[in-house]
């Protein structure tokens, strides 16, 4: 029986852990932290999780959020130009917001309980080789702050060197969440984007804000004010930018209610879009893999990370029941099975750091066409199918052609709209 160490209490580590776990693998799990230290730790992201990512959540039994009446069943695009531009899909399949702490320190208590073994401790880039002899395969998903670089990083597959965007999530007391619940998804254009959503957290639902801010430009303000020396020049701050940007959410505030959660409900920080190599070889000859944040960094502008490294969990996790030789083979072929799913998912979401034209034409298109912006927002489950509609211009065309719309139409409309 083969023993395989996984690097890395997220949800790509604990996704697979919980797979080979159920499959009888004995597996390690090192973490460098305890579920206790993962629920008071700061906010470290903000994910929605879509029906694929909770198909696999049902199947190793730690789907222990979908009965809460908490599920989101709409987004609602929002284009702050002049005019605004605005559409409504609504998913076939939830998707569903709960705060990743409570997540994560969860599904690492479901695997403690299962008798799972865990290791706390930060693992060092030097701890490697020997993770590496102690066990038949070590799995690195140790996210995008650590271990990093022991992937060398793939310049073809990454065209940015710099972050596109500066980011400030936090939860809010104070926003209005309509019923049935939704995403609000505003872009403004030049600006950035920003985004509310309904989250799970610690004391129930609280409302999501997550500020994607071009670098230098008005927006920006809200990445680099500090909370702790001013609370209320910060909350003051966030809802001129609502105000500003996105008025849709900003008519549903109580200003009287309004305010962060609590200091630490609040992350400000940025990406640079990173694909690494998926395996390295170490001097002993051994393979050690990468899944994850690790392997491929996405902008969080399409919310897709998450999903996408517990989609590698999974292929690895199969991989590995399925064969028993860990060598340049079988981590190639991993490799090369997880960048066919990561592979347009990072190339929509690169695209759609600066979008190109034809991407309003499809969204003027959702805003008269119900069933066009039904689809656009269920392909959230299926980037791929976005990536081919959003392309180019020809397959935006041909796109909307299945709905009956002829995309020179639009045109004009959508010229308006970019002078704006
Ligand atoms: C603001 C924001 C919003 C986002 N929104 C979405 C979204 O809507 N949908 C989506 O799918 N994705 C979203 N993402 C991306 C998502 O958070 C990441 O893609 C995802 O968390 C990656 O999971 P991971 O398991 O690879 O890494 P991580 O979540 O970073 O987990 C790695 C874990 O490993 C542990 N660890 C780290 N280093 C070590 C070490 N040296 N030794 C031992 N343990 C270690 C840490 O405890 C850490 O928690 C968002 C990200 C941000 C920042």
């Amino acid at each position: 029986v083969n023993s395989i160490g996984i690097v890395g209490s997220g949800i790509a580590g604990l996704h697979l852990a919980l797979f080979l776990q159920q499959h009888s693998v004995p597996v390690t799990l090192y973490s460098d932290r305890t579920a206790e230290q993962i629920r008071a730790s700061r906010l470290p992201s903000t994910v929605a999780r879509f029906e694929h990512t909770r198909a696999r959540e049902r199947a190793l039994g730690v789907d222990h959020w979908s009965a809460l009446g908490h599920d989101v069943m709409w987004t609602r695009l929002y284009i702050n130009g002049e005019p605004p531009l605005t559409f409504r899909g609504d998913v076939s399949q939830p998707w569903s917001f709960v705060d990743m702490r409570l997540y994560l320190a969860t599904l690492l208590g479901d695997f403690e309980e299962r008798g799972g073994e865990v290791i706390v401790g930060a693992v060092q880039a030097s701890d490697v080789a020997r993770l590496a002899n102690e066990h038949d395969l070590v799995v690195v998903a140790s996210g995008r702050a650590s271990l990093t670089e022991l992937f060398p990083r793939v310049p073809e597959h990454s065209p940015y060197t710099q972050p596109q965007r500066r980011l400030c999530a936090g939860y809010f007391h104070g926003i209005e969440n309509p019923e049935p619940l939704g995403f609000y998804y505003t872009i403004s254009p030049g600006q950035g984007e920003i985004f509310q959503a309904p989250f799970y957290s610690f004391e129930g639902r609280v409302s999501n804000l997550l500020f994607e801010a071009i670098p230098g430009q008005g927006l920006d303000v809200i990445t680099q004010l500090r909370y702790q020396d001013d609370p209320r020049t910060f909350e003051a701050t966030v809802l001129k930018l609502l105000r500003e940007h996105v008025p849709i959410v900003y008519e549903r505030v109580n200003p009287k209610e309004f305010g962060l959660t609590r200091p630490l409900d609040l992350l400000q920080g940025a990406i640079t879009p990173t694909v690494r190599r998926g395996y390295l070889q170490l001097e002993s000859g051994k393979f050690v893999v990468a899944i994850g944040d690790v392997h491929v960094l996405n902008d969080p502008l399409l919310g897709q990370g998450a999903n996408a490294a517990s989609h590698a969990a999974w292929v690895l996790g199969e991989a590995i029941l399925n064969g028993s030789l860990y060598d340049e083979l079988f981590c190639h072929g991993v490799e090369q099975r997880i960048w066919a799913y990561a592979r347009p998912v990072t190339e929509w979401t690169n695209a759609a750091l600066q979008p190109p034209p034809h991407v309003i034409e499809v969204f003027v298109a959702a805003a008269q066409n119900k069933a066009v912006a039904d689809q656009l927002v269920d392909n959230f489950n299926a980037p791929q199918r976005n990536w081919e509609v959003f392309s180019s211009p020809e397959r935006a065309a041909s796109f909307l052609r299945q709905f009956g719309w002829n995309a020179p139409a639009s045109t004009l409309q959508s010229s308006e709209l970019r002078a704006a």
